[in-house]
């Protein structure tokens, strides 16, 4: 580990100021002392940083876009100082361009993010989680701070984050001049309705001149009005920002959609002793390659941009660099524990990373908050929590994160579980259509079908998680997070499965036919196994016509009807795809007598890499008596045994018989028929006190009386 505080030590950039519309003699002459600025004039050349004072009257939007554009291709960082004859003064110029340094004091740093979930996670730092403080005092706490983060939905002219602040400019509205917004000479204002108060109400409202932050930024859409635009300069938060105590201003140019990772790329790039304009350059670099939105095609000065002089360099951010250990998991860092004690954590920057490819997951063995993310320069940064408030660390103690590549599709299971969720919604509605039809219980499916409803949402934002399709930005693995919406799908599956079961007796077994819309035919599966009866099993593969699902439809030629259970894509050994169950099965005997158990076989070739639920009923043809095992956890690729024990005085003859496989989100059935013999008749293929074999266990059935009506 080493100190990486120290300023870049590269040689400085040419400083060349550029103007726009007619920009007065006393504004260029003070920029040109004050910045130093080595050139004047509008030639641009590649490497140089560049100042752009825009004249807000005469400017057109065109021209003062195509600059910055311009400005980007040469690969320079950029700062825009506005003016206006109206209102602008040499003192701004003087507090924007007359430091080369702001020192900023980490404690004192405030970030309130309300668009950006993982910031405010209880876990995160207690200075970035501030969106989760929504009241006065802590706003007014929060705009005391050094450093000032705020993301939000913004605007030119007002910019909200969060119920009790919104950026207003309204008071700079002179009377007889166009409104831009009905609060501008009527005072009621729309948002507050927004936020439950009468529009005549001031809660909230913040003017931003007032704002002391050494640097700020404002992050949403646009906050840097665009000259000759719908936005008039004198009536924004730009101008307030201009005419506040702020030293140094990042705020934007169009949509701004920024992912946390974008706020890292920046940290790190700034505590690395680079400028601000060249922090967020590589900031707006990031938010190109995540694909995030954009209204500009340069990352010089879109989405971000810096409002001031872009060479000024911050001190006071912590950051760190690390080396790795190699692990059979991953890469593994070492930080002191006393660097991050703090309420803003600390910033690690990874070393020795070169070699291996990315996209990268993070995650800290104590279960502490990090994120993280790649920047267009190579470099890989880390902001890790600290050991929260109450923690005191003993001397010498480190904290470990481990660097892991991430899977390939880490969503693709989360797919697939939506869409085996959608496929089922039908099914289960129209067997609790039948089922009520039939004379059972109205509310036997009701809750059920709400509970998956209820996770279905859940699982279709897994599904669309963005993060793992970012490369750059570094984060825990989807696992992680996923943990607790595994359990409940798992705890509804065993529902689920017991459910089916105690439903069959009324709603018959042949349940194929409910899956709604048909399942289009899909080719033949070939079975390596035989049914109990000696015959070679034959199944129909059959796909979802929207949804690319395949199920399979098992038959014995002797037997009838084997199950109908879900499939899976696989590669046969020539490279064919072709259709495998997920789930076989049947029962070992056919013929039993009354008394005795009948011994059914689940086997779980393949599907989800989860515990499974199979639950068994056996019910005779008048649909009069019952038999039901409850819900039986099975393991992925193994095989388990059910005992379903046909009563003494069981009524002979064909009975019939299902188990409901229920697998995460996969719903599985397994339906035969059973000859049921006098208890005098020889048993055929078992014996009454037979025990199952195989890994399960035996489960005990309860049998009860369908009463109709
Ligand atoms: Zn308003
Ligand atoms: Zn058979």
């Amino acid at each position: 580990m080493t100190e990486a505080g120290c300023l870049d030590m590269r040689s400085r950039r040419t400083r060349h100021i550029l103007t726009l519309g007619c920009v007065p003699g006393e504004f260029l002459d003070a920029a040109v002392d004050l910045w130093r600025a080595d050139r004047v004039d509008q030639s641009m050349r590649t490497g140089e940083s560049v100042l752009v004072l825009v004249d807000q009257d005469a400017t057109t939007p065109a021209e003062y876009i195509q600059t910055l554009l311009a400005i980007d291709h040469y690969s320079s960082p950029v700062g825009i100082i506005p003016i206006s004859k109206r209102s602008s003064d040499l003192n701004q110029l003087v507090r924007l361009l007359g430091d080369e340094t702001i020192h900023i004091d980490i404690s004192r740093s405030r970030f309130r993010l309300t668009e950006t979930a993982e910031a405010n996670f209880p876990s995160a730092p207690p200075v970035l989680s501030r969106a989760r403080q929504g009241d006065p005092a802590s706003v007014a706490e929060d705009l005391q701070a050094d450093l000032l983060v705020l993301q939000g939905h913004a605007g030119p002219v007002d910019a909200g984050f969060g119920r009790w602040l919104t950026l207003c400019s309204r008071h700079l509205h002179q009377p007889g001049e166009p409104p831009t917004f009905p609060c501008f000479d009527t005072y009621q204002c729309f948002r507050q309705k927004l936020h439950g108060r009468s529009p005549f109400s001031k809660e909230g409202l913040f003017n931003p001149t007032h704002l002391t932050s050494s640097l700020a930024i404002i992050d949403g859409c646009g906050t840097i009005p665009v000259p000759g635009s719908i936005f008039n300069y004198e009536t924004s938060i730009a101008r307030c920002v201009m005419e506040s105590q702020v030293r140094a201003a990042v705020m934007t140019h169009g949509v701004s959609a920024s992912p946390l990772s974008t706020l890292i790329v920046f940290l790190g790039t700034l505590a690395e002793g680079l400028s601000l304009g060249e922090a967020v350059r590589g900031a707006n670099h990031h938010v190109y390659q995540v694909g995030s939105s954009t209204s500009m095609g340069g990352v010089a000065a879109a989405p971000w941009a810096v409002l001031g002089n872009p060479e000024i360099k911050v001190s006071g951010l912590p950051l760190i660099e690390s080396v790795p250990r190699s692990t059979e998991l991953g890469a593994e860092y070492s930080v002191d524990e006393a660097f991050l004690d703090s309420p803003f954590g600390g910033l690690v920057s990874l070393l020795g990373l070169s070699g291996r490819p990315g996209p990268f997951d993070v995650t800290a063995p104590d279960g502490r908050w990090v994120r993280g993310a790649l920047s267009a320069r190579g470099r890989t940064y880390l902001w890790i929590a600290g050991p929260g408030p109450h923690a005191k660390p003993k001397a010498g103690e480190q904290v470990k994160v481990l660097l892991s590549k991430r899977p390939d599709d880490p969503t693709s299971c989360w797919r697939r579980k939506s869409k085996w969720m959608q496929a089922n919604k039908v099914l289960l509605h129209r067997m609790a259509d039948t089922f009520t039809k039939r004379g059972g219980e109205e509310d036997h499916f009701r809750t059920l079908i709400s509970l998956w409803d209820e996770i279905s949402g859940e699982a279709e934002l897994a599904a669309f998680a963005v993060t793992p399709l970012r490369r750059q930005s570094i984060s825990p693995p989807l696992t992680s997070r996923t943990e607790r919406l595994d359990a409940r799908i798992n705890a509804l599956a065993r529902v689920t499965a017991r459910a089916i079961a105690a439903a069959v007796p009324v709603t018959g077994a042949r349940l194929s036919r409910l899956w709604l819309p048909p399942w289009l035919p899909a080719g033949t599966v070939h079975f390596s196994e035989q049914c109990s009866c000696g015959c070679p099993l034959v199944g129909d593969a059959r796909r979802h016509p929207l949804l690319e699902l395949v199920r399979v439809e098992m038959r014995c030629p002797a037997c009838g009807s084997a199950g109908d259970v879900c499939g899976e894509r696989v590669t046969s050994a020539s490279g064919a795809f072709e259709c495998a169950p997920t789930v076989m099965g049947g029962p070992k005997q056919r013929a039993v007598p009354a008394g005795a158990a009948v011994e059914v076989r689940v086997r779980r070739l393949g599907g989800e890499e989860t515990e499974g639920f199979a639950s068994a009923a056996l019910f005779d043809p008048f649909q009069q008596r019952q038999v039901l095992v409850d819900g039986t956890g099975v393991q992925p690729l193994s095989t388990t045994d059910l005992a379903v024990t046909i009563p003494e005085d069981w009524p002979q003859g064909l009975s019939q018989a299902v188990v409901a496989v229920v697998v995460g989100c996969e719903i599985s059935f397994l339906d035969f028929d059973i000859m049921v013999q006098s208890r005098t008749a020889d048993p055929v293929g078992g014996h009454p006190e037979v025990q199952p074999r195989g890994i399960g266990v035996k489960h005990s059935a309860r049998e009860w009386r369908h009463v109709d009506g």
